[in-house]
């Protein structure tokens, strides 16, 4: 029977949190989709875990034909591990949430009514952080927010969170995208049509320790800056004709001090100044336009498909 929901978990070291996150989730899953009407799938992906969490997944599969484990040969990061459960999934609703427990899988049903409402995609919003985590954990998220909401132009509270629910489509077109480091929260809205929040609690991790230290925290920021916009590299070509500008206008006042003073002396180095102010101007706009056509050229060779087509009316 082909699934109607598929919930995806990326899983890396949490032997500590899996049977109390498949109690959980079982639980809720059987109460809230019980019928044939809605079948459901769970699809874990384990991203090289190096503890017992493989087996343990296994061992849930061998019991509960609805479980799909991915295994992964190394790790490769949260959002690799989404896409490669995103490659298996069936379900024409598709929720994705943690593992250590900081997503409550009793939120999953809320979210799928959403996308039944007709919303592609739907992010949880999670609910009183700030007494959860700690502030180097919420400030880096928080300015991961607002670069996102402006990189993507989708204004949306939290961006962090992975309990999120997507419709079909918009997977599909994910799916499509040949790139290797992709943001999903960011990648998803850019197919969607409708995109909302829901507020969702949240706890703190269960067990185990954060899989995010700073430096995979840069990454993804980095990742999330030059997979959406071309903003970085257009900024060289301002700063250029900023500075080419000062260097014009300091150009422009010594020659106006020249013709008000002709007694007075100004020293030869601030005509060089000026001098220099343009030439490293210009220099720097030669380099925005060079980042111009390499910005094009990486956006071609993504390869993300440029539309999906949902339906064609009126033919046969
Ligand atoms: N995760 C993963 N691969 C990684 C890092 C994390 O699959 O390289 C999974 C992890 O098992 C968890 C989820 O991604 O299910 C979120 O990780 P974590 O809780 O460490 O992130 P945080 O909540 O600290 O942002
Ligand atoms: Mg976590």
């Amino acid at each position: 029977m082909e699934p109607y929901l598929s919930i995806v978990i990326p899983i890396y070291n949490e032997e500590e949190n899996i049977p109390v996150l498949w109690g959980r989730l079982s639980k809720v899953l059987a109460e809230a989709f019980p019928d044939a009407a809605k079948p459901w799938e769970v699809v874990f992906t384990d991203d090289g875990s190096r503890d017992r969490s493989l087996a343990m997944l296994v061992e849930i599969a061998q019991t509960e034909p609805r479980v799909k484990v991915v295994e992964f040969n190394r790790n490769y990061g949260q959002h690799s591990a989404i896409f490669g459960a995103f490659a298996e999934v069936r379900g024409q609703v598709i929720v994705t949430l943690d593992a250590d427990l900081q997503n409550p899988p009793e939120e999953i049903p809320k979210l799928v009514a959403k996308v039944e409402e007709g919303y592609d995609v739907v992010g949880g919003w999670r609910q009183g952080r700030q007494q959860n985590d700690s502030f180097f954990r919420t400030m880096p998220s928080k300015l991961v927010n607002a670069v996102t909401r402006k990189t993507t132009g989708v204004k949306l509270h939290d961006y962090g969170c992975m309990l999120r629910a997507y419709s079909r489509e918009v997977v599909n077109a994910m799916l499509m995208c040949k790139e290797r480091s992709s943001f999903i929260p960011a990648l998803a809205n850019s197919f969607a049509k409708r995109i909302t929040e829901v507020p969702v609690a949240h706890a703190e991790r269960a067990a185990g320790e954060s899989k995010y230290g700073l430096w995979k925290l840069i990454n993804l920021q980095f990742d999330l800056l030059t997979s959406f916009s071309l903003l970085p590299l257009q900024m060289l070509s301002v700063v250029g004709i900023f500075i080419a500008f000062l260097g014009f206008a300091l150009f422009v006042g010594l020659i106006a001090y020249r013709f008000l003073h002709p007694e007075g002396t100004v020293g030869g180095v601030f005509s060089l100044f000026a001098l220099l102010f343009f030439f490293v101007g210009a220099q720097f706009i030669a380099f925005g336009l060079l980042g111009e056509y390499i910005g094009r050229i990486y956006q071609e060779v993504r390869d993300r498909p440029r539309y999906m087509v949902k339906k064609v009316h009126g033919a046969k």
